[in-house]
């Protein structure tokens, strides 16, 4: 069981900004960004690489989510802005390996990433 599994079961605490029957969203525990969420399925899908076409809609879902959170969070102007990232695999950066997207906002951010 990953360590988000045991977030979506109540297994261990998390600072959580959204639930619904889908997903769930929590502030990152080291965050990189003055705002750094992630926004998880409660379905268990290691990475993006794996995901299914029968999770086409879950996947929309949880992108439709990330904005409603910038909604509610008031970044989604042009003034402040955010950035969606999934990493997948080793070179990608990924570490948990239970699909998320990670919800980046509150400073500038470089391109290209690092
Ligand atoms: P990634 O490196 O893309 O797999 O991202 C995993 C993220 O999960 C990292 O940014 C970690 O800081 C974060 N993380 C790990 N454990 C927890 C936790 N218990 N609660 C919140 N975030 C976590």
């Amino acid at each position: 069981m990953t360590i988000f599994e045991k977030i979506v079961a109540g297994e261990i605490p998390a600072d959580i900004v959204h639930e619904d029957d889908l997903c769930l969203a929590f502030r990152d525990v080291n965050p990189q960004a003055p705002t750094h969420i992630l926004i998880i399925p409660k379905k268990c899908i290691a990475r993006i690489g794996e995901a299914l076409p029968e999770d086409q809609a879950l996947l929309g879902h949880l992108l439709l989510t990330a904005g409603k959170i910038a909604d509610d969070l008031e970044l989604n102007n042009p003034e402040q802005g955010f950035r969606l990232v999934i990493n997948n695999g080793k070179n990608g950066g990924e570490s948990v390996p239970h699909l998320h997207i990670h919800l980046l906002a509150g400073r500038s951010l470089e391109w290209p990433p690092g």
